[in-house]
């Protein structure tokens, strides 16, 4: 039997390498339409499913806060990431603990 494979991802907090199942995707939605104005859909993907464009972090509520300080979504996203967005996603990664 050859070794299984287990797919690394970098977390865009901390920046180390883990497997993808330890990681919480966050997508970006692709756009409905090219509007400036348009928000950016960024949410976090529990379910690994949803479509769109994804950047990884830690189940770790610190590595979002270093990733929203560095801006490293906006940078993986080439948009910008509204605060109330990452204030979202704060409380649903403290919230996905329990
Ligand atoms: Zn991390």
């Amino acid at each position: 039997m050859r070794p299984k494979k287990i797919p690394m991802r970098m977390c865009a907090g901390c920046g180390e390498m883990k497997p993808k199942k330890e990681l919480i995707r966050v997508v970006k939605a692709p756009a409905k339409e090219e509007s400036e104005n348009a928000a950016p859909e960024i949410s976090i993907d529990l379910t690994g499913k949803k479509p769109g464009r994804g950047a990884y972090l830690c189940h770790d509520i610190e590595c979002l806060k270093k990733a929203r300080k560095a801006r490293r979504f906006e940078k993986a996203f080439s948009c910008k990431i509204p605060d109330e967005v990452y204030d979202k996603m704060e409380g649903e990664l403290a919230g996905a603990d329990g």
